[in-house]
C-alpha cells in the first residue's frame, strides 16, 4: 500500500483551505438601494412586505443624515448630497457636493466603487440608475481625478430619452424609468451577479414634492416595496442556487419636513431622520441601538459596512478620515466629543468592545483635502475603557485641529475650527 509522506499531506491541506478562502471571498457580493425622500415617519404608515421580509433577514433602524447639527459637519439634506455622504463614509465638509448641481466633489475621498476597484480591479461593479449623475458626476466615471474609474455595467439616463419616456407633469415617467431600472437590476443580479452594486429609484420624492404626505405618496412608497421585492426574489435565486453571499442595504437620502411632507434640505427632524433596512448577518450593538447614548446609526455607515463584508482594503491614512463606522461585527470606539480650552483639549469617546487601546492623533493641516498627506502627532494612547484624555496643545499652531481616536476595530474622527 502507498501512502504520501506527512509532510506532502499537510501542504495538501494547506493548499485546499487557500482554494476554499478564496472561493467564499469571490461569492462576497453586495447591493446598496437609494429610494429617494421616504421619511421614517411616513414609511411607518405603509404596509411594506418586502422590506419586512428582509429586515427579518437582517434588520431594521430608524437612521440619520445631515452630518452633526450647528457643526462643521452640518450636512443639507439634499438628494446628491446624501447618496454621496452613502458612496464616501463622508460628511459634506469632505465630499464637497452641496447640491444637485454637483459642481465640485472632491474626489479625493474615493467612493465605494472606486475602492473596491482599486483593491479588486477584476470584480464586477454595476449602478442602475433614474438619474445620470449618479454615475458620471458622484461616482465620476472616465473622469482623471476618479483614476478614469469605470463601472462594468451601467444602465440609466432614460431620464434624458423624452422620445420614449415624455415627462409628463405627473411624474409617471419617473415611475416607468425606475421599472425599468429595477427590472434590468434584478435580471442583471440572477444572470451576471456583480461584485457591487448601486440601485437608484426617484419616484416617491416626486411624489412627496408633488402631494406631501398624501394617498399619492403612500401609493408611490407601495411601488418601491414592490420594487424592493423583486431585488430581494433575485439576490435569493443567486443565495440559493449559487452559494453567494449577498449583503444588501436599502436606505433614504432624507426625510421630510413634517407636517406636510413636502419639502426637504433644511435641519429638522423630519428632515433629518432616515431609516436602513438591510439583510446583513452579525449587525452589531451599534446598529441595534444598545451601544449606549441612544443614537442612530447615519448614512455614512453604509459605506464602511459593505467594506468589511467585501474585505476592501482602506489604506491607513483615508481610513483616518471615515465619518462612519459598520453596523456589523466589532467596533471599538464611537461618538467622539473634543471640547478645546486654552491650551487643552478634552476627548471622549463611548466604548464599545472593552479590549485595547486608543491611539488619539491630531494633525493641524489638512492637505488630505487637496490630495496631500497630514503629519499625524501621537498624542496618547491609553486604554478604550478610559473613554476620555485630555491633550496639551500649548506648542501647536492654532486655528485647526483634526482629531482622530483610533481603536483596534475601527476609528473615528472630530474637527476642531476656529
Ligand atoms: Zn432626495
Amino acid at each position: 500500500m502507498t501512502c504520501l509522506k506527512p509532510k506532502f499531506l499537510y501542504l495538501f491541506f494547506i493548499c485546499l483551505l487557500t482554494v476554499e478562502v478564496l472561493a467564499q471571498s469571490d461569492k462576497k457580493k453586495a447591493l446598496f438601494v437609494i429610494v429617494d425622500g421616504i421619511s421614517a415617519e411616513q414609511l411607518r404608515k405603509v404596509a411594506t412586505p418586502s422590506l419586512d421580509a428582509i429586515s427579518k433577514a437582517g434588520g431594521f433602524t430608524k437612521a440619520y443624515v445631515g452630518g452633526e447639527k450647528k457643526t462643521y459637519s452640518q450636512t443639507p439634506t439634499i438628494s446628491a448630497v446624501g447618496y454621496n455622504s452613502l458612496l464616501t463614509g463622508t460628511w459634506v465638509n469632505k465630499h464637497n457636493v452641496w447640491d444637485n448641481d454637483i459642481k465640485d466633489p472632491n474626489y479625493h475621498y474615493w467612493t465605494i466603487f472606486r475602492f473596491f476597484q482599486e483593491a479588486y480591479p477584476a470584480k464586477r461593479t454595476a449602478v442602475f440608475s433614474t438619474w445620470l449623475d449618479n454615475r458620471t458626476k458622484l461616482i465620476g466615471t472616465g473622469l482623471a481625478q476618479t483614476n478614469k474609474l469605470q463601472m462594468h455595467y451601467s444602465f440609466d439616463g432614460f431620464e434624458l430619452d423624452t422620445l420614449n419616456f415624455p415627462h409628463d407633469k405627473e411624474a409617471g415617467y419617473i415611475h416607468k424609468i425606475d421599472e425599468k431600472v429595477v427590472d434590468e437590476a434584478a435580471r442583471y443580479i440572477s444572470d451576471e451577479a456583480p461584485d457591487l452594486s448601486w440601485v437608484y429609484l426617484e419616484y416617491t420624492d416626486d411624489m412627496g414634492h408633488k402631494y406631501g404626505n398624501s394617498e399619492q405618496f403612500n401609493k408611490a412608497i407601495g411601488y418601491m416595496d414592490v420594487q424592493m421585492g423583486r431585488l430581494w426574489k433575485a439576490i435569493q435565486y443567486r443565495e440559493k442556487n449559487f452559494g453567494e453571499d449577498w449583503q444588501i442595504f436599502i436606505t433614504t437620502d432624507h426625510g421630510r419636513g413634517e407636517p406636510e411632507g413636502q419639502n426637504h434640505g433644511g435641519q429638522s427632524d423630519g428632515e433629518r431622520s432616515t431609516w436602513i433596512v438591510t439583510n446583513a448577518k452579525g449587525l452589531n450593538s451599534y446598529f441595534q441601538g444598545k451601544a449606549g447614548s441612544g443614537s442612530v446609526p447615519g448614512i455614512v455607515d453604509i459605506m464602511p459596512t459593505i467594506a468589511r463584508h467585501l474585505q476592501i482594503p482602506i489604506k491607513h491614512e483615508q481610513k483616518l478620515e471615515l465619518d462612519g463606522a459598520a453596523l456589523t461585527g466589532k467596533l471599538s470606539v464611537l461618538w467622539p466629543t473634543a471640547k478645546k480650552n486654552n491650551d487643552k483639549i478634552a476627548i471622549s469617546w463611548k466604548s464599545v468592545e472593552k479590549d485595547g487601546s486608543v491611539k488619539i492623533w491630531l494633525s493641524t493641516t489638512n492637505k488630505f483635502e487637496e490630495g496631500g498627506s497630514d503629519r499625524y502627532l501621537l498624542m496618547k494612547e491609553v486604554p478604550v475603557t478610559n473613554e476620555n484624555a485630555v491633550l496639551d496643545i500649548a506648542k501647536l499652531p492654532k486655528g485647526f485641529y483634526k482629531i482622530v481616536i483610533e481603536g483596534k476595530y475601527n476609528t473615528v474622527n472630530k474637527w476642531i475650527v476656529e
